[in-house]
């Protein structure tokens, strides 16, 4: 790269993370731009829209009088009229970028729309390029031509990356570029080469061309996420596991029965499909989709139970310890005499029971592991020291993974390193992936969606509530206090554990954000193409701790006589389970926690959710944690208390969340709002780092499309011995999964 574009040059691409030469060449331009026919500033007009060719003259920054904020103003002169290009922030230096980039003394071509300040002629946030050293037929060209314009950093305008590309287009040759499209598909669909398209995605002629490049380069990616995920499905087909046909012990039936509860037609009806996989010599790989609250714990208790009344091992795999805890004594509670813990000796239930986490003492993790290996048959309840090397669980039949989207190949590849035959692996998520998403990120795995709640009718309300109006906050404390007084238990999460924390709390769960997405402080600054905001605007959002806050809680008035507890990730898992017993059993009925509690924790009595700083979290994220309430026969409330943070999406999400209960609706909003990089970049399991044209909300028929002939050359030609460019690109996109997963476990 330094040689060929310059060192400074790819220093500065480095941080937008364009190491290689390839990188540079598939770099999407952010958006594209169209100036107008060159203008010359004669008779102008307010609010018309002008482009032309100006020289700046003079530039000069300063703070704004009556308002927090900075302003940058920059002189122009075009030869015979005078004017500005006037950029406003909220810091000055967001505007430091406009600083650097127009040298007084140099050419530009602008575009914008006139105004009139104080009498003088105004362009406010114009679109500008270089016009430094190009001849007049040259900025004519230009203006003629669409212009893209690229992510921006520091010290990086746009025209500099254009340059840069321009150079490397300029000695590429077509065999430098690989084709993944199959020669004869490619024909077929009168499509020009990969090569060609990557000339007009950064060279168009017309506005045209630079669409056609960008399907044409989205169609490649979708080809090559496809056909990976094809041959995966093909591989599981191939693969042998433990047939689990019909309940030849009636367990199954022994467990409905014993429910408080009739199931409902939706899950009666994934029990079928669930059913119908696992009856197979092939490992089912299905992903359940049901809301929070929808009732999918018991959809996989009753799967499991199968492969027990098989004479099998199954195992449920919960992100937590806190979770795993609970599902744990929350079977033993449910089904007395029917699920009870296991012993290495004797038999004591249909149902054996065990919990296996990283905490056990060492005695216990023993007894566990001794009854595991010997292989008999065992639900094991645990989190991710379940997969860890010296665990062996020769029978297992069927994996579950509760809430969890990072289940890569990789740890799939680790457990059936475990046993003889492949476990069917069942996937559960609350978070509702949207049918594209699903099928890009989650192809490999067939899909059931669990219907509404099963107690329908009992809405969540919520309320946005500003943190600085006081009288509102005071009304949170109130409305606490009745809720406790009617005999209910109130939830009040924190975004982190104490205040001189900088990192807010991680690693409790993960959803459709990315958790390291979800817990941060917005990450407004990376997203825009302004560069990173200055340290002093993060340190201005004020943080709610939890210990802080449980602190405070003691001396309020409306809350005296009512007992308060703490809950975050530092405390042992033995401490966080007995305070999760005495919040559910009423004994401290008020919880103030960090988002440990986000995922899964069940209890019916708690109809109050205060999410503070409810600003910082991503959508999936808060619909989580206000799913923990309205879970028994009350209708649960969610105060989500925000304080305004600047420029970023954080409003819109909550407002979002104000507005549905739908978490469907919600996924598709949350996608909406992000930018779709951010989707697939770091979040989603992972797979989005070759993924850049490919819009997962609208591309849906490129993905058919590309679906299709996947399926079909993975048929003809499983190991694509035919198609060695295409089969290189998989294999370098799925080492970069690998990479990814690496750095993040
Ligand atoms: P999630 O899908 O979020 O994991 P859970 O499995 O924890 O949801 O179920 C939420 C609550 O609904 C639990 O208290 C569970 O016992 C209850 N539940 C599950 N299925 C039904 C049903 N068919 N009718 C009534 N309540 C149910
Ligand atoms: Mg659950």
């Amino acid at each position: 790269m330094d040689r060929r574009v310059g060192p400074k040059t790819a220093k500065k691409l480095a941080k937008l993370g364009v190491n290689t030469v390839r990188d540079l060449l598939y770099l999407q331009p952010r958006r594209l731009q169209t100036w107008a026919e060159l203008s010359a500033l004669e008779n102008l007009n307010e609010g018309e829209e002008v482009t032309f060719i100006a020289q700046v003259t003079d530039a000069q920054m300063r703070s704004l009088r009556n308002r927090p904020g900075a302003m940058f103003t920059a002189h122009l002169y075009d030869g015979a009229i005078e004017l500005t290009a006037t950029f406003f922030a909220r810091h000055q230096a967001i505007l430091n970028f406009h600083a650097r980039n127009l040298v007084p003394g140099n050419h530009y071509m602008f575009s914008g729309k006139l105004s009139q300040y104080r009498g003088k002629w105004q362009l406010t946030h114009p679109e500008y390029d270089t016009a430094e050293g190009l001849s007049e037929s040259e900025l004519a060209a230009r203006a003629a031509r669409p212009a893209l314009i690229y992510p921006q950093s520091a010290g990086l305008p746009s025209w500099v990356t254009a340059k840069a590309i321009r150079t490397i287009l300029d000695t590429l040759k077509p065999e430098d570029v690989p084709e993944v499209l199959p020669e004869d598909f490619r024909k077929a669909q009168g499509w020009d080469t990969t090569f060609t398209a990557l000339h007009k995605l950064h060279q168009p002629e017309t506005i045209e061309e630079y669409r056609w490049a960008q399907k044409r380069l989205a169609f490649d990616e979708a080809l090559i996420t496809q056909t990976a995920l094809a041959q995966a499905r093909q591989g599981y087909q191939a693969q042998t596991a433990h047939p689990l046909t019909e309940d030849p012990k009636g367990l199954l039936t022994q467990i409905e029965s014993a429910l408080p509860f009739e199931l409902t037609d939706s899950q009666k009806q994934v029990n079928q499909q669930i059913a119908q996989d696992l009856a197979k010599s092939h490992p089912m790989q299905r992903l359940l989709q049901g809301d929070v609250g929808s009732g999918k714990t018991i959809v996989a208790v009753l799967a499991l139970a199968r492969a027990l009344a098989h004479g099998y091992q199954g195992a449920l795999l919960a992100p937590t310890e806190v979770l795993a805890t609970q599902h744990y004594l929350g079977l033993l509670k449910q089904f007395p005499g029917l699920i009870a813990p296991a012993s290495l000796t004797s038999r004591t239930a249909p149902v054996e029971l065990l919990l296996l986490t990283g905490s056990l003492s060492a005695k216990d993790k023993r007894q566990a592991l001794a009854i595991l290996a010997s292989g008999k048959p065992v639900l094991v309840i645990g989190t991710h020291a379940l997969l860890s090397e010296h665990v062996q669980i020769p029978n297992l039949a069927l994996l579950v993974v509760d809430e969890q989207h990072r289940f890569g190949v990789k740890q799939r590849e680790i457990l059936r390193e475990k046993t003889e035959h492949v476990p069917h692996l069942l996937v559960m998520t609350a978070t509702p992936i949207p049918r594209t998403v699903a099928m890009t990120l989650f192809g490999d795995l067939e899909v059931s969606i669990l219907g509404a709640r099963p107690r329908p009718g009992e809405e969540i309300t919520t309320y946005l509530v500003p943190a600085d109006k006081p009288a509102w906050m005071a009304r949170l404390w109130t409305r606490t206090a009745e809720e406790v007084h009617n005999g209910a238990h109130v939830y009040i999460v924190c975004p982190r554990i104490s205040e001189d924390e900088k990192e807010p709390e991680t690693g409790s769960v993960s959803t459709a954000d990315a958790p390291q997405n979800q817990t941060k402080a917005p990450k407004v600054a990376t997203r825009k193409a302004t560069p990173s905001a200055p340290a002093e605007e993060k340190r201005k959002i004020v943080l709610t701790s939890a210990e802080g806050l449980y602190q405070k809680l003691q001396q309020e008035p409306a809350l005296q006589g009512i007992k308060l507890a703490l809950l975050h990730g530092r405390q042992s898992p033995a401490e966080k389970a007995q305070i999760m017993d005495d919040f559910k059993s009423g004994k401290t009925p008020v919880l103030i926690s960090t988002t440990v509690i986000e995922v899964g924790v069940d209890d019916p009595e708690a109809t109050l959710m205060i999410i503070m700083d409810a600003q910082q979290y991503g959508l999936s994220a808060l619909h989580q944690l206000r799913g923990r309430v309205g879970r028994g026969s009350r209708p649960g409330t969610c105060l989500a208390v925000y304080q305004e943070t600047q420029g970023d999406d954080a409003l819109t999400r909550l407002q979002a969340l104000a507005e549905s209960n739908d978490g469907f609706y919600l996924a598709e909003k949350d996608l909406e709002i992000r930018r779709e990089g951010d989707v697939l970049g770091e979040g989603q399991a992972g797979r989005g780092s070759s993924l850049k044209f490919i819009s997962v909300l609208k591309d849906l028929d490129t993905i058919k499309r590309a679906r299709s002939l996947a399926d079909h050359l993975v048929s003809e030609d499983p190991e694509l011995v035919e198609h060695p460019d295409l089969k290189a690109a998989i294999d370098s996109a799925l080492a970069a999964e690998q990479q990814e997963n690496l750095l993040r476990s």
